[in-house]
């Protein structure tokens, strides 16, 4: 069934999640900071025909408010707030199905998350929808038990108001924005992946409250590193869609996954995960890469338009070449071609649900 093109959330979010899932393919969960980056993922989402994901750390909300905001918990907030108002006005008319997600929270960071909560329940009162498709809560630092049970109060808050939740169990190596773990290089690294018995659980406590997604460990890491320090294992999604399949007698790949440190991950260790039920890859590290690496390009190819006005000898105006625009849509553009390449990569071009 064709969906409305725009923001998603409950039952539709759902039909998506599981579209992709039967469909063997992915969307890329991008990171955002701002109006460039926010038109930039679903200018690259139409023009691959593909629905997406937008997403926001605590830090890339901040600075959607103004890193100039004297209340950085506020900014959070409200930069989180105007960026989904931004997306919810504009996706539709991209043609393309949009979810709004927010990316790592903490224990420190469940206060924003409330705080969202109370926004989306707002917007629930007066739309009819929430504000958010989802949130995700990462206290994967803590004892199982203790980070399902919050998931659980969270997510029991969510599904009142057509909300998902994703949870992280195990450890995504390195780090996003400040939430995080270090890789030791001379370990076996074994607390970067997830165990089966814990996704078991959490299926278990949170199937019967609502709807939720997992990022579970594999050996994935957030950011680039050299090769070789972390083995990517996709067959431990596989190991969890099994053990919960069986021990509940459901069918094959009950779990929604998630797949967080996509950046700079090999081709063929994505394709098999996504064969695990994993419905969504974050990206960040080389989307950031690419804006930067084309705004750098375009720097240097006109210097002296940044460092003059009018050329010292002469005359001729830069006007042109140091008008913000220019630099900052060469960023947008190089930040859409390597989102192209995600959507290749992750089997969702041309599959957009939108008509
Ligand atoms: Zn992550």
């Amino acid at each position: 069934m064709a969906l409305k093109a725009g923001v998603v959330s409950g039952e539709d979010y759902i039909e998506l999640v599981n579209a992709c899932k039967a469909g063997g393919y992915a969307l890329a969960a991008v990171n955002c900071v701002g109006t460039d980056t926010v038109n930039g993922v679903m200018e690259a989402a139409a023009r691959n025909k593909s629905d997406v994901i937008i997403q926001f750390s605590n830090g890339g909300a901040q600075f959607y408010a103004g890193l100039g905001m004297e209340d950085s918990f506020q900014a959070k907030v409200l930069g989180a707030v105007a960026a989904a108002q931004h997306v919810h006005l504009l996706a539709e008319h991209y043609g393309i199905c949009v979810v709004l997600h927010t990316d790592h929270a903490n224990r420190k960071l469940v206060p924003w998350v409330d705080a969202l909560i109370d926004h989306s329940e707002a917007h629930f009162k007066a739309h009819g929808r929430p504000l958010y498709t989802s949130h995700m809560l990462d206290l994967s630092e803590e004892d199982i038990d203790d980070n399902l049970s919050e998931c659980a109060r969270v997510l029991t808050r969510m599904a009142k108001i057509d909300m998902s939740l994703e949870i992280e169990l195990g450890i995504t190596g390195g780090e996003e924005d400040g939430v995080g773990h270090e890789i030791d290089e001379n370990a076996d690294n074994s607390h970067l992946y997830t165990q089966p018995e814990d996704v078991l659980k959490a299926y278990e406590l949170l199937s019967p409250i609502g709807h939720f997604s997992v990022a579970a460990s594999f050996g994935n890491v957030h950011g680039v590193y050299k090769p070789g320090n972390v083995q990517l294992r996709p067959e431990i999604l596989r190991n969890s869609q099994a053990l919960v399949a069986q021990t509940r007698k459901v069918a094959a790949n009950p779990l929604n996954l998630v797949f967080h440190g996509g950046s700079g991950s090999e081709k063929a260790k994505i394709s098999e995960a996504l064969t695990y039920g994993v419905f969504k890859m974050n990206i960040d590290t080389d989307t950031q890469f690419a804006f930067s690496e084309a705004v750098g390009a375009y720097v240097m190819e006109h210097e002296k338009a940044f460092k003059h006005q009018i050329d010292p000898e002469d005359g001729t105006p830069y006007k042109k070449q140091y008008d913000p625009r220019k630099w900052l849509r060469a960023g947008e553009q190089g930040f859409i071609a390597r989102l192209d390449e995600a959507f290749k990569d992750l089997g969702s071009v041309g599959k957009t649900l939108a008509g």
